[in-house]
């Protein structure tokens, strides 16, 4: 393959592979704050339970040939469905991007922001980031970080990813316990303190600055939307925010502009 056609059709693939997990995360979406299996039954019409064919489960374009309607009883299908393939493809070609083509850096970064994607959809809907989720992530990013430290020989990585990941957990925890402490309420839920911790394990191994300025615009798109909420009328000061969507608009912002800000920093000392 020339590299002409490599530079089209990598980028094509790395979209189509984005869609089709896309298709996935809203069966986890769906399924798994129900506490429901993700393998079986399969995908059916919530409204008349007609069953999904394979036709009519293409990623973005079944749903677009439909109309967003059941094939059978023609009740509505949500647009977070498109939204979410659509979604996941797009993270994929942003990294894709962003790394310069398919690497370590590019399969930790997908492999993330698709589990970050499903939880942020998760967490706006219910407040919850479920422990199967944030568990299985876990120990995917660690069998991927060692794989990617025993590929590239740099053990230095494998242990700055897990000082990250140990020290973004316990940051989190802390500044839970000090919100708890401080406003006798739940400032953070646990469940933040462990996708934290997830973060420091991905993010540490490209490198201490992504944790550090990921953790911290998450830090800043939550603050910000939150008080902006609230000042609006539209949150009370008891009502939960979830702030897994901010830690993961934080570690996608991050991933994009980590090297670039701390590059522009050091330069200027
Ligand atoms: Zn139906």
């Amino acid at each position: 393959m020339s590299s002409g056609a490599a530079d089209v059709l990598v980028p094509v693939a790395v979209v189509l592979f984005g869609l089709v997990i896309g298709s996935f995360l809203n069966v986890v979406i769906a399924r798994v704050p129900a506490g429901e299996s993700i393998v079986r039954p399969p995908s059916s019409c919530p409204a008349c339970g007609y069953e999904i064919k394979a036709y009519d489960n293409i990623p973005v374009l079944s749903w677009l040939i439909l109309r967003g309607r059941c094939r059978n009883c023609g009740s509505s299908i949500s647009v977070q469905y498109p939204l979410v393939e659509a979604g996941c493809a797009a993270l994929w070609l942003a990294v894709y991007w962003r790394f310069g083509g398919l690497g370590w850096e590019f399969a930790l970064s997908a492999v993330l922001l698709a589990a970050l994607l499903a939880l942020a959809v998760i967490d706006a809907r219910v407040y919850r980031l479920p422990n199967p989720i944030v568990y299985t992530t876990f120990f995917v990013g660690l069998a991927l970080v060692v794989a990617a430290t025993a590929a590239t020989g740099d053990w230095n990585r494998l242990r700055d990813s897990l000082i990250c990941a140990v020290a973004s957990f316990a940051l989190f925890w802390a500044i839970a316990a000090v919100g708890g402490a401080a406003f006798g309420e739940d400032a953070m839920g646990f469940g933040d303190v462990k996708l934290a911790g997830v973060l420091g394990l991905y993010l540490g191994w490209l490198g201490p600055r992504y944790v550090v300025i990921g953790l911290f615009l998450g830090f800043l798109t939550g603050a910000v939307v939150g008080l902006a909420m609230r000042a609006g009328g539209k949150k009370k000061r008891r009502d939960p925010i979830p702030f897994g969507v901010f830690l993961a608009i934080g570690a996608f912002l991050g991933i994009l502009v980590a090297e670039p800000l701390a590059d522009l920093y050091l330069g200027r000392l």
